[in-house]
């Protein structure tokens, strides 16, 4: 900003899994909300950069078990968050938002190919940044791609949106009525407790580079927002 400092800048996670409202394809409706809300956040000065999933469309593994080759598998799993990365840009856009998107696999008629230091002047200038196609390599995750550009750009904290679950808890809650929901968890317990929450390659790259995760459930309205404001919702996952 014009007095010298920086603004906050986050790493928001959506999941594929969101993009679908639990199916296959897009859900509208979801997507009008949290474009809305990003859109708040922009507006009130957050630099907002998102890593989009895929899962909505093919996930490797998946189609690795219905015989497969890997790695083909991969990349048409990049290729589906490619689209929820144009989708949530179109929504963006209509929330009042200038969006571009950037993709690990170079397709220049569709989106920018990702360049670094091209996303953080987007951020500087209020648009938002979307990564589509993970980071273009098979065997890697769209978490581990979220830790990587969190680390990159240089990110004040990476916002991990569950469905279904407001944070990290002591025990599964859908199983286990007694589980607790922690505020804080170090990224040593995570990893060592087996949590997934994201996946262990995204654990232990925050771990080693020093990025913070919050987990929060995107359930409630505002949430997203509240998230990308600074709000101590959900679970923050540090060192
Ligand atoms: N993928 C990949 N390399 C990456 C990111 C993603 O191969 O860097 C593939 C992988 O097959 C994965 C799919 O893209 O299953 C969709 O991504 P992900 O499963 O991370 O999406 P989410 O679970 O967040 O919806």
């Amino acid at each position: 900003g014009p007095d010298g400092k920086r603004r906050r800048r986050v790493l928001l996670k959506l999941s594929g899994e969101m993009f679908g409202g639990g199916a296959v394809g897009l859900d509208a409706d979801v997507l009008t909300r949290v474009a809305a809300e990003i859109a708040e956040a922009v507006r009130d000065g957050v630099q907002v950069a998102i890593v989009v999933g895929g899962g909505n469309f093919f996930r490797g593994a998946e189609l690795q078990a219905r015989g497969m080759d890997r790695a083909r598998a991969d990349y048409m799993g990049m290729l589906g968050t490619v689209m929820n990365a144009i989708a949530l840009q179109d929504f963006v856009e209509r929330a009042g938002i200038p969006c571009r998107v950037q993709t690990a696999i170079t397709m220049t008629q569709v989106a920018e190919p990702y360049i670094p230091l091209r996303a953080v002047r987007h951020l500087e200038k209020g648009r938002v940044v979307v990564f589509g196609a993970g980071a273009g390599m098979p065997y890697f995750s769209t978490d581990t791609v979220a830790a990587q550009r969190a680390a990159e750009l240089r990110c004040d904290e990476i916002l991990v949106g569950k469905n279904g679950v407001d944070g990290v808890y002591t025990a599964d809650p859908k199983m286990n009525p007694d589980a607790v929901k922690l505020d804080f968890i170090t990224y040593e317990q995570a990893i060592s407790q087996g949590l997934r929450v994201v996946d262990a390659a995204a654990f232990s790259l925050c771990q080693d580079n020093d990025v913070a995760m919050r987990v929060f459930g995107m359930g409630e309205s505002t949430n997203v927002t509240r998230a990308l404001r600074g709000e101590k919702i959900g679970t923050l996952v540090s060192a």
